[in-house]
C-alpha cells in the first residue's frame, strides 16, 4: 500500500493544492478539515479517487486516525485577516491546541510533521527583507495578535516536540500566496481586487496604498513546501516570492489585466497592517534549490481566469 500523508486544512486554498500534489506523487492522502473557512468544492475532484480519504473534523478536538502515517502537513487555520478577526478564539485554538494534537499524533505514529507558519510572525517588521533570524515585532494585544501569537506558539511547541520527544519536524514560514481556490470574498487583496475589476467596481485601497507585499503563486509555494518536507532541515524556512510591490501598483496591474479603469476608493488602514513585507529566501534557495518561477503577470492571469469562471458560474446558478 502507498505511504499515507495526512493534510489538515485540506479543503482550504493551500491545503487542497497540497492534496493534489501528494496524490500526483503517488501517496495516499488523508484530508482533515472542519470547513470553517474552506470548501468541499476545492477537493470534490478527489473524492472519486481510491487513494483519497476525508474526515470532517475540528482538529482542536483529539484526533485519532487508524493505520500508519508517514507525513503530516498541518495547514488548518484561518489565514485571511477578515477571517481571523471574525473568529479570533478559533484561530488561537487551532494554532495552539490544534498543533498540540497534531504533534501528539506525529509522535504516536512516528510521522514527520511540517507545520504552516507565516510571515506574520515578524509582525510589522523592523528588518527588511525579513530573514529567518529576525525575531519580529508583533503587537500581542493588537487585532492581528490572535493569528500571529498562535503561529509563534506553534513554532515553539513544534521545536519543543522536536527537542524533547525527538519528533521529526519542519517549519515553513509562508509569505503572501495567491492563486485559484482562494475564496473570492475572503478579503485578501488579490481576490478582492480581481472581484472588483470583474464587477467593474472601484478598488478598495486601504490607506495610501504605499504598503508593500511580495506575492507568491500557489504552484511555486507548493513545490517549496514539498522540497522542505523532503529535506533534513528542521529550522524555520521562509517561503515566498521576493518581488516586492506596493498595493497601489498591484491595483494597476490587475486593472491592466482586466482592461478596467484603475479607480480607487480609499478606506482606512486596518490597525496593525504591516507597512512592508518581503522574504529573504536565501535559505530556501541554498538548502532546497528552490526559487519561485511564476511571474506575477502569469500568476495573476491564471487567478483572474479562475475567478472570472467562478463568477460566471455563480451568475448562471443564481439566475431565475
Ligand atoms: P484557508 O482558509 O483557505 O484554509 C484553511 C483551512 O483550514 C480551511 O479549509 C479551514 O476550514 C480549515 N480549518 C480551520 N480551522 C480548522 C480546525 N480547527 N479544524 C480543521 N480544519 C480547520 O487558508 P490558506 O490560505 O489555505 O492557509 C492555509 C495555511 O497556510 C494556514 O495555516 C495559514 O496560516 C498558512 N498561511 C497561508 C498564507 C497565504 O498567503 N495563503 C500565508 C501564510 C501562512
Ligand atoms: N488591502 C487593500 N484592500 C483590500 C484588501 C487588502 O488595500 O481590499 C491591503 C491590506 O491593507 C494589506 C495588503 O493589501 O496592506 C495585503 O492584504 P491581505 O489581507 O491580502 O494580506 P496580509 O495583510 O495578511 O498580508
Amino acid at each position: 500500500m502507498e505511504d499515507r500523508v495526512l493534510i489538515t486544512g485540506a479543503a482550504g486554498f493551500i491545503g487542497s493544492h497540497l492534496c493534489d500534489k501528494f496524490i500526483e506523487k503517488g501517496y495516499r492522502v488523508v484530508g482533515v478539515d472542519n470547513l470553517i473557512t474552506g470548501s468541499l468544492k476545492n477537493i470534490q475532484h478527489l473524492f472519486k479517487l481510491p487513494n483519497f480519504e476525508f474526515y470532517h473534523h475540528d482538529i482542536t478536538s483529539f484526533i485519532h486516525i487508524k493505520g500508519p502515517i508517514k507525513y503530516i502537513l498541518h495547514f488548518a487555520s484561518p489565514a485571511s485577516p477578515i477571517d481571523y478577526l471574525k473568529i479570533p478564539i478559533q484561530t488561537l485554538k487551532v494554532g495552539s491546541i490544534g498543533t498540540y494534537n497534531l504533534l501528539g499524533l506525529a509522535k504516536e505514529k512516528g510521522a514527520r510533521i511540517l507545520v504552516a507558519s507565516t510571515s506574520e510572525i515578524y509582525g510589522d517588521p523592523l528588518v527588511h527583507p525579513q530573514t529567518e533570524e529576525y525575531h519580529g515585532n508583533v503587537d500581542t494585544l493588537g487585532p492581528r495578535g490572535v493569528y500571529d501569537e498562535a503561529k509563534r506558539f506553534m513554532e515553539s511547541i513544534t521545536m519543543a516536540y522536536h527537542r524533547f520527544h525527538n519528533v521529526d519536524t519542519r517549519i515553513v514560514r509562508i509569505f503572501n500566496t495567491y492563486g485559484p481556490r482562494m475564496r473570492i470574498n475572503d478579503g485578501r487583496v488579490i481576490p478582492a481586487f480581481i472581484a472588483q475589476a470583474l464587477k467593474k467596481e472601484k478598488f478598495s485601497l486601504y490607506g495610501d496604498g504605499m504598503q508593500t507585499r511580495s506575492f507568491c503563486y500557489i504552484d511555486d509555494q507548493v513545490e517549496g513546501i514539498y522540497k522542505l518536507l523532503m529535506s533534513d532541515y528542521i529550522y524555520p524556512v521562509n517561503m515566498g516570492n521576493p518581488e516586492e510591490i506596493t498595493i497601489r501598483q498591484l491595483a494597476e496591474e490587475i486593472a491592466f489585466l482586466a482592461q478596467h479603469k484603475c479607480e480607487v476608493v480609499t478606506k482606512p488602514m486596518p490597525k496593525g497592517d504591516p507597512s512592508r513585507r518581503k522574504p529573504d529566501i536565501l535559505k530556501a534557495t541554498e538548502l532546497l534549490h528552490w526559487f519561485p518561477l511564476t511571474t506575477r503577470a502569469e500568476g495573476l492571469k491564471k487567478t483572474y481566469d479562475y475567478f472570472k469562471k467562478q463568477l460566471e458560474e455563480e451568475l448562471i446558478t443564481t439566475e431565475p
